[in-house]
């Protein structure tokens, strides 16, 4: 085991795009690698977890939250927590352009055309975790989109400091802890061209900081919002089926 994981950090260390999964070189993720990441194929209600086909909360649930939709690509697994602790922790750039490059096929999946009247952004890291690690990851992501000529993408919001760790709180406390506490950065402004709004995060818990984004969005702007997770990490409530599309 120990040999095992030696030898993977070394592999990593002289080969930065081998396979985040078994080592293997050259891909980020080998070709048998990707078949065990799973596709979200069912989408549920963002809190509650029931099947809703637009990602939409459910009736009982509309009140709790600001959300108006999150879906999410990969069912929550070790696949899905390694692909996410790579991002987050990995120097590589590569890791973002290579998450780019599945969600441009998994958009596509889904019918969603990329258009320059969309705006994305994502939600605000604490300057203390920005300055730990020295970038947000979502961030990166955008960027690599934004360089295929993709998106349009903004940093649009920031989050005051004295904020309890939100992954130590529970859902409602969540929800108290973070109100108010993520506002616009100064002079921001949403230009008239802009139809719709998508956030892109890359795992979503309670989701009461992308509800606390959406609550000041709508207060300001009125627009539609559209979330967009990488994983979402919350236990099963609903059993909906997973099937991995052909994205190759
Ligand atoms: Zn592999
Ligand atoms: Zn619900």
């Amino acid at each position: 085991m120990v040999i095992k994981k030696v030898t993977q950090l070394i592999r990593s260390l002289l080969f930065p795009t081998a396979c985040i999964y078994c080592g293997e070189t050259p891909y980020l993720i080998c070709d048998s690698c990707f078949k065990r990441l799973r596709f979200r194929v069912f989408q549920e209600c963002p809190i509650c977890r029931v099947i809703s086909a637009d990602c939409s909360p459910c009736t009982q649930c509309r009140s709790k939250t600001d959300l108006d939709s999150l879906e999410y690509v990969f069912t929550y697994g070790d696949e899905a927590k390694q692909l996410i602790k790579q991002l987050k922790y990995s120097r590589f750039f590569a890791h973002s352009d290579y998450i780019a490059k599945i969600l441009v096929k998994w958009f596509k999946f889904k019918k969603y055309k990329f258009s320059k009247s969309d705006l994305w952004t994502f939600a605000p890291s604490s300057k203390a975790s920005i300055q730990k690690r020295g970038f947000n990851q979502v961030e990166e992501i955008l960027k690599s989109l934004k360089k295929q000529n993709k998106i349009r993408y903004s940093a649009m919001f920031t989050k005051q400091k004295n904020t309890k760790r939100q992954a130590l709180l529970t859902r409602s406390e969540r929800l108290t802890n973070i109100k108010g506490r993520i506002a616009f950065k100064k002079g921001f402004k949403i230009p008239r061209t802009i139809k719709k709004i998508l956030i892109l995060d890359d795992v979503a818990t309670t989701g009461s900081t992308l509800s606390e984004c959406c609550r000041i969005l709508k207060a300001q702007y009125g627009k539609q919002i559209k979330i967009y997770c990488i994983t979402l990490a919350r236990p099963k409530q609903a059993t909906p089926t997973d099937q991995l599309p052909s994205l190759t």
